[in-house]
């Protein structure tokens, strides 16, 4: 069931009051629109009537695509150390619950950035598995190594036998695309699943840059 809560909200900037629907549940199921809305960044967003201003609010929001198999446990922080304790959290309470034992064959994705929500959502679309994005998305920043700790790359789009990714730079202030043919998408998909890797989750999983260089130094999602 998708979730909301009205709230007034204080703009940051010139200090306006303005109504704001928070999510905290999406099941697409029930509100296809929403996921609409989210993949295009609104779901959310604080954006001032007044100057404009963006923020995103400090909910947590569960993302539920039944027909996916997926679930998106969304805590937005950019505190390294908060994100690991909710990141216990999620996975302590969905095993007392039982809820674990609900969502066989189900990927279960924790994430605390609204762009690295909004790449998944993208990815799945897709068809795609972001186990496999994340690793070609290190063989691409592979590529400059010298410059990879000031660069950020995600996935942007898959067209036809191409998928796209955005290389954002940040000391160059640049951004760059790379494209690369879906054929090497499958292959790097294949031997990760020959190496022991899981198409779906036993337990609530962070995959993102340092998860794809576990997978590569040979961690796989196996008990
Ligand atoms: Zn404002």
């Amino acid at each position: 069931m998708s979730i909301n809560i009205k709230q007034s909200v204080k703009c940051p900037n010139c200090g306006q009051m303005s109504d704001i629907t928070v999510w905290s549940s999406i099941t697409v199921k029930d509100s296809p629109d929403l996921k609409t809305d989210l993949l295009s960044g609104k779901v959310n967003m604080f954006v001032c009537p007044s100057c404009e201003t963006r923020a995103l609010m400090p909910h947590p929001m569960l993302y539920h695509d039944e027909d996916m198999k997926l679930m998106i446990s969304f805590s937005p922080t950019n505190d390294a150390v908060l994100a690991e304790q909710l990141f216990d959290n999620v996975q302590t309470s969905s095993k007392q619950s039982g809820e674990l034992d609900k969502l066989e064959g189900y990927n279960l994705r924790f994430i605390t950035d609204y762009n690295e929500l909004l790449e998944k959502l993208l990815i799945f679309d897709n068809g795609l598995n972001d186990k496999a994005i994340e690793v070609i998305k290190l063989m691409i920043l592979s590529q400059d190594a010298d410059k990879s700790e000031q660069r950020v790359c995600r996935f942007g789009k898959r067209e036809g036998d191409t998928l796209e990714f955005m290389i954002y730079d940040f000391i160059e202030n640049q951004v760059y695309t790379s494209a690369v043919p879906h054929n090497t998408y499958t292959t790097v998909y294949d031997s990760l699943i020959q190496s022991g890797m899981k198409p779906y989750s036993f337990d609530w999983e962070r995959v993102d840059g340092s998860y794809a260089t576990r997978l590569l130094n040979g961690f796989n999602n196996n008990f």
